[in-house]
C-alpha cells in the first residue's frame, strides 16, 4: 500500500509498477518522448496516442496522465500499450535513482488524476 509520499519513494522494498503509476503521470506535454522507431512500433495506435509539438512526436496526455494510462477496478495501473511502449518508459529502471525521483515527485498526483476503466 503507498503511503507517505516520501517514504514510499525511498523504500525499494514496496516498489511495484502497477501500485505506482508516477513515471505515466505529468503536467509537461512533452514528458514522454516518441522517435520514430517508437512511432513505427506504435503501428495502428500511433495516431490516436500521440502528439506531435512541433516537428517532435510525444505520448498524448489525458489529464495529467499518459492516455496509455490505465487502472483497473482494483486500482492498478496499466499501460494499454505496454508491449509497444516508447523506449524512453522502457528504459527507466524500476528502483533506479530516476524512478525514485518519478516517485517522489508525482505519487500524490497518481491518486486522483487516473480514473478506474
Ligand atoms: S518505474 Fe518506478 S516510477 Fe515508474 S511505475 Fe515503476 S516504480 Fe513507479
Ligand atoms: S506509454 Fe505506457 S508506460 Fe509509457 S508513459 Fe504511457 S502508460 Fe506509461
Amino acid at each position: 500500500m503507498r503511503g507517505d509520499c516520501y517514504a514510499a519513494a525511498m523504500d525499494s522494498d514496496v516498489l511495484d509498477c502497477q501500485e505506482c503509476g508516477a513515471c505515466c503521470h505529468s503536467d509537461l506535454a512533452s514528458s514522454v518522448r516518441v522517435t520514430g522507431d517508437d512511432y513505427a512500433r506504435l503501428g495502428d495506435l500511433a495516431e490516436s496516442l500521440t502528439v506531435f509539438i512541433g516537428n517532435r512526436c510525444y505520448m498524448r496526455l489525458l489529464g495529467t496522465h499518459c492516455v496509455a494510462n490505465t487502472r483497473d477496478v482494483d486500482g492498478r495501473f496499466g499501460c494499454s500499450s505496454y508491449d509497444r511502449r516508447p523506449d524512453v518508459c522502457r528504459d527507466l529502471e524500476r528502483g533506479s535513482s530516476a524512478c525514485r525521483a518519478e516517485r517522489f515527485n508525482k505519487l500524490a498526483r497518481t491518486l486522483v488524476t487516473t480514473p478506474i476503466r
